[in-house]
C-alpha cells in the first residue's frame, strides 16, 4: 500500500529526500553505505533521525541469511536504534515530533490476537521485525511504528539506549523467563553484548552469577560487572566447573554455538531451567530425553522482551542500575565491525553513531 502523506515536522528542517544508510544487497557479502531514498510514511509511521544503532549479533545473522525465515535483499539492518522522531505519519499520536525513542526488534504487532491481547505481542503472528522484515537502523534516518516505539527517559544517554533496546530487553526478559530469585545460581553462557547485561539483570534479582565464555577479556569484564565465578569453556569443561558449584538453578544460553548450549544444559542441577536465546546458523543441538524427565528439567525460549520491558529497561538504566560497556564508530566501519564481533574482539557492544 502506498500512501500519500501528511508530514508534521512542527516546524523542524524538513528531512532530506535521501540519506546514508548501509545496505545488504546479498547475503554473505560486504554491506555498501549508500545514499537511500527517504521512505514514504505510511499510516502509524514515524520518521526517525538516527543518532545510535548496536550492532546485534542478530543484525550479522541477517547479513548473513543464517535463519529459516530470511530478510530480503536489499535491506537496512539495526534494531537498536535511536533517535529524535523528526515527523509524524497520517493517524500518530503515541508519540510527537522531538521525541527520542528506542526503535527495538518488534517493529509492529497487529494489537489484537490472541497474543497481542495477553502481554505477549512477541509472540504475534503478525509481527513485522526491525532491520529484518523492514528497514532498520543503520541509517541516518529510519522509519518505524510509532505504536511500537519506546521513549528514551531523559535519564539515559542515546548511546547507552541503543543496546538496551535489543541486548537489554532481551536479556532482562531472559532472566524473568528464567525465573530467577535470591541465592540462585545462574550461568550464563557468553559474555558479549547480551550477556554483559544478562549477568547485571541477573545479579539484580538476587542470582550469584557464574560467567562463562571463551575469551579471558571477556570474563574480566564479567567480574567487573557482577559475576562472582567465571569459567573460560577454551581452557576448562564449564560442565564439570559449574557442577563443582553445585549446579546451577538457571543457565541461560547466549553463545553462538550449539556446543555451548548442550554445556549450559550439562551444568544445571537437578529442577534446574535452562533458557534459549542466541541463534546459532547451525540449528539444532543433542540433549538426552532421559536425564531431562528424571532431573526434572525445564528448557524455555525466549525472544526480545514486550515494550513493557524496555520500559523496565530504561528506567533500571536511569536509577543507574546498570553499566552499558560499548564502543562508538563510525557507520563507514559496519564490515569490520562485523568481522570484529565475530571474532570475539569486542568488549561488549559496538554502537554506531549517525
Ligand atoms: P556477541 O557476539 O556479542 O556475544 C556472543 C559471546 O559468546 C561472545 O562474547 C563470544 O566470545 C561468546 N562465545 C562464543 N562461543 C562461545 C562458547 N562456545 N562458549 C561460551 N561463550 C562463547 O553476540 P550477541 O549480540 O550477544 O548475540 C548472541 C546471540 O543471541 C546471537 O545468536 C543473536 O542472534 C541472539 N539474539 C537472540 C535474541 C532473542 O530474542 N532470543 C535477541 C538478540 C540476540
Ligand atoms: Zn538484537
Ligand atoms: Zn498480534
Amino acid at each position: 500500500m502506498s500512501v500519500r502523506t501528511t508530514p508534521q515536522t512542527d516546524g523542524a528542517i524538513a528531512p532530506p529526500t535521501s540519506y546514508r544508510a548501509a545496505v545488504v544487497h546479498k547475503f554473505r557479502s560486504p554491506l555498501t553505505v549508500d545514499q537511500v531514498p527517504r521512505p514514504v510514511l505510511m499510516p502509524g509511521q514515524v520518521l526517525v533521525k538516527v543518532e545510535a544503532c548496536g550492532l546485534c549479533h542478530t543484525d550479522i545473522h541477517a547479513a548473513h541469511g543464517d535463519w529459516p525465515v530470511k530478510p530480503s535483499p536489499p535491506f537496512i539492518p539495526g534494531h537498536e536504534g535511536v533517535g529524535l522522531v523528526v515527523e509524524l505519519g497520517p493517524g500518530v499520536t503515541e508519540v510527537a515530533v522531538g521525541d527520542r525513542v528506542g526503535m527495538p526488534w518488534l517493529g509492529y504487532a497487529c494489537g489484537s490476537c490472541e497474543y497481542c491481547g495477553s502481554g505477549r505481542e512477541t509472540l504475534c503472528l503478525a509481527q513485522k521485525n526491525m532491520g529484518y522484515s523492514f528497514d532498520g537502523g543503520f541509517g541516518e534516518y529510519a522509519a518505524a511504528y510509532a505504536r511500537y516505539v519506546v521513549k528514551v527517559p531523559a535519564t539515559v544517554d542515546p548511546f547507552d539506549a541503543a543496546p538496551l533496546t535489543c541486548a537489554g530487553v532481551t536479556t532482562y526478559k531472559a532472566v524473568k523467563v528464567a525465573g530467577t530469585r535470591s541465592s540462585d545460581l545462574v550461568a550464563v553462557f557468553g559474555v558479549g553484548g547480551l550477556g554483559h547485561l544478562a549477568i547485571q539483570y541477573a545479579a539484580i534479582a538476587g542470582g550469584r552469577v557464574i560467567a562463562v565464555d571463551i575469551h579471558d577479556e571477556k570474563l574480566e569484564l564479567g567480574r567487573e560487572l557482577g559475576a562472582e565465578f567465571t569459567v573460560n569453556a577454551s581452557k576448562e569443561d564449564p560442565i564439570e566447573a559449574i557442577q563443582r558449584l553445585g549446579g546451577a538453578d538457571q543457565a541461560i544460553a547466549l553463545a553462538v554455538s550449539p556446543r555451548a548450549f548442550e554445556q549450559a544444559y550439562g551444568s544445571l542441577r537437578r529442577g534446574g531451567t535452562l533458557v534459549f536465546v542466541a541463534l546459532p546458523a547451525d540449528n539444532e543441538v543433542t540433549l538426552p530425553i532421559f536425564e531431562t524427565v528424571l532431573n526434572g528439567i525445564t528448557i524455555k525460549g525466549s525472544i526480545v522482551g514486550t515494550r513493557g520491558d524496555l520500559g523496565e529497561v530504561f528506567e533500571l538504566h536511569g536509577a543507574g542500575r546498570t553499566k552499558v560497556i560499548r564502543e562508538t564508530r563510525p557507520l563507514e566501519t559496519v564490515n569490520e565491525s562485523i568481522a570484529d564481533v565475530e571474532a570475539g574482539r569486542v568488549a561488549a557492544r559496538i554502537v554506531f553513531e549517525l
